[in-house]
C-alpha cells in the first residue's frame, strides 16, 4: 500500500470509529503527522484528501507549510522561545503550549502578523517525567493567562499517552477529557465557546482516544510508514 491508500484507509477508519462511538465523523479531525517525510509524501497525502498536517520542528514547518497552502499546518513539537515567530507565521494551531512566557511571545508574534493564534494547552496527564506539559492542576491558570491575551485564542487541551500500555493510555485520555470539562466550566461564556478541542491519540492508541472524546487525532506512522503494524 502507498501513502494515498494508507491515508484513505486511516481516514475511513477514523470516521467509522467516530460513528461507532455515537459521534459524527466531522467531530474528529485527522492530523497527518508528516515529521518523518518530505514534500513528495505530503503531496501524495494531499492528493488523497489530507488537509491537516502536523510537524514538530520549526524548520520542517517553515519548509512545508508555504509549499502546501491548501492545508492547515499544526505545530505539535517542543516550543523554543526564539522560534516562536517562525511557528506563528506558519501554524494554524499550536498544540504544545505549556509555558506562560511562551503565550506572551506568541501573542506578540501574532499581533505583528495581524492574526489571532489558536493554541492548545499541553497537559502531562500521566505524570511521566519524560513528557512535557503542565500538571493537570495548573492547566486552568495557563488557559486563563493565555486566554487573556488579545492575539491568542485557547481552543482546548492536548496530551500524549504513555506508549505500549493501553490501560494507561485510556486513563490518560479520560483524564484529559475530564480536565477539559472542569476547565471549561470555569471559563466565561465566550472563552468556553472556543474551548472545544481535545487533541489526543496517535497511531497506536487513537481508537481509544476517539472513544474518550478526542476531536483531533495526530497520526504519523500509520499513514507514512510502510512498516507500521498495529
Ligand atoms: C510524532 C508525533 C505524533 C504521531 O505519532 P505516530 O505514533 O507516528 O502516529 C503525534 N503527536 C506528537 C506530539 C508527535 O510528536
Amino acid at each position: 500500500m502507498g501513502i494515498a491508500e494508507r491515508y484513505r484507509q486511516v481516514a475511513d477508519e477514523v470516521a467509522a470509529t467516530a460513528r461507532a462511538c455515537g459521534r459524527a465523523p466531522e467531530e474528529v479531525r485527522l492530523v497527518a503527522v508528516s515529521k518523518t517525510v518530505g514534500p513528495d509524501e505530503v503531496a501524495a497525502a494531499v492528493a488523497a484528501g489530507a488537509r491537516d498536517f502536523g510537524e514538530n520542528r520549526p524548520d520542517q514547518l517553515m519548509a512545508k507549510a508555504p509549499a502546501f497552502p491548501e492545508a492547515r499546518w499544526h505545530f505539535i513539537g517542543n516550543i523554543q522561545s526564539r522560534r516562536i515567530p517562525d511557528i506563528v507565521a506558519n501554524a494554524s494551531l499550536i498544540h504544545s503550549l505549556h509555558e506562560e512566557r511562551h503565550a506572551q511571545k506568541i501573542d506578540r508574534a501574532a499581533a505583528a502578523l495581524g492574526k489571532v493564534q489558536d493554541v492548545l494547552v499541553e497537559v502531562n496527564v500521566s505524570g511521566e517525567a519524560s513528557k512535557s506539559g503542565v500538571a493537570p492542576a495548573d492547566a486552568l491558570a495557563l488557559v486563563r493567562a493565555a486566554g487573556a491575551l488579545s492575539h491568542v485564542r485557547v481552543r482546548g487541551l492536548m496530551t500524549m499517552a504513555p506508549q505500549g500500555d493501553p490501560a494507561a493510555a485510556e486513563a490518560t485520555f479520560k483524564g484529559l477529557a475530564d480536565l477539559a470539562r472542569e476547565v471549561r466550566a470555569q471559563l466565561p461564556a465566550d472563552a468556553a465557546a472556543d474551548f472545544t478541542e481535545l487533541s489526543m491519540g496517535m497511531s497506536e492508541d487513537w481508537r481509544c482516544a476517539v472513544a474518550c472524546g478526542a476531536t483531533i487525532v495526530r497520526i504519523g506512522r500509520a499513514i507514512f510508514s510502510e512498516s507500521f503494524e498495529e
